[in-house]
C-alpha cells in the first residue's frame, strides 16, 4: 500500500472543440470544461485526474487542501483522510456515489473505504 500523503489542487479549464458538419462543411466549435485534479506529494511528486464535463466526481467530491491515500492496487483510488464531512462516499471499485453511512456500495456490494 501506498502511504505517502497527498494534497489536493484542482483547477477548470475551458476548451474549444471543432468539429466538420458532414453535411453542410461548415465547422462547428463547441466549448467545454475539463476539470483537472492534483494531488501532491511534501517531495513534489505528482499525479492527476482530468475529468469533463458533467462527469465530474472527484472534482466535486474533494476540496482544494485536503489529504489523500493514494491506492494502486485498488483501481487508482483516492481516499480522502478526513471524511468525517462527507455525505457520500465513492466507490473504490464502481466509482459510484453511495451514502456515507453505508457499509457496502449500493451499486456493486463492494466494501467502501472508510
Ligand atoms: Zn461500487
Amino acid at each position: 500500500m501506498c502511504i505517502k500523503r497527498r494534497e489536493v489542487r484542482k483547477y477548470a479549464r475551458e476548451r474549444v472543440r471543432q468539429g466538420n458538419d458532414k453535411y453542410d462543411n461548415h465547422i462547428e466549435t463547441q466549448t467545454y470544461f475539463e476539470y483537472h485534479l492534483e494531488f501532491r506529494t511534501a517531495a513534489g511528486e505528482k499525479k492527476e485526474i482530468m475529468e469533463r464535463d458533467s462527469a465530474r466526481r472527484y472534482y466535486d467530491y474533494f476540496r482544494v487542501g485536503d489529504y489523500v491515500r493514494y491506492h494502486p492496487q485498488l483501481n487508482n483510488f483516492y481516499e480522502k483522510y478526513d471524511k468525517s464531512r462527507d455525505k457520500y462516499l465513492i466507490c473504490p471499485v464502481c466509482g459510484k456515489e453511495s451514502k456515507a453511512s453505508l457499509d457496502r456500495c449500493k451499486y456493486c456490494h463492494n466494501i467502501l473505504v472508510k
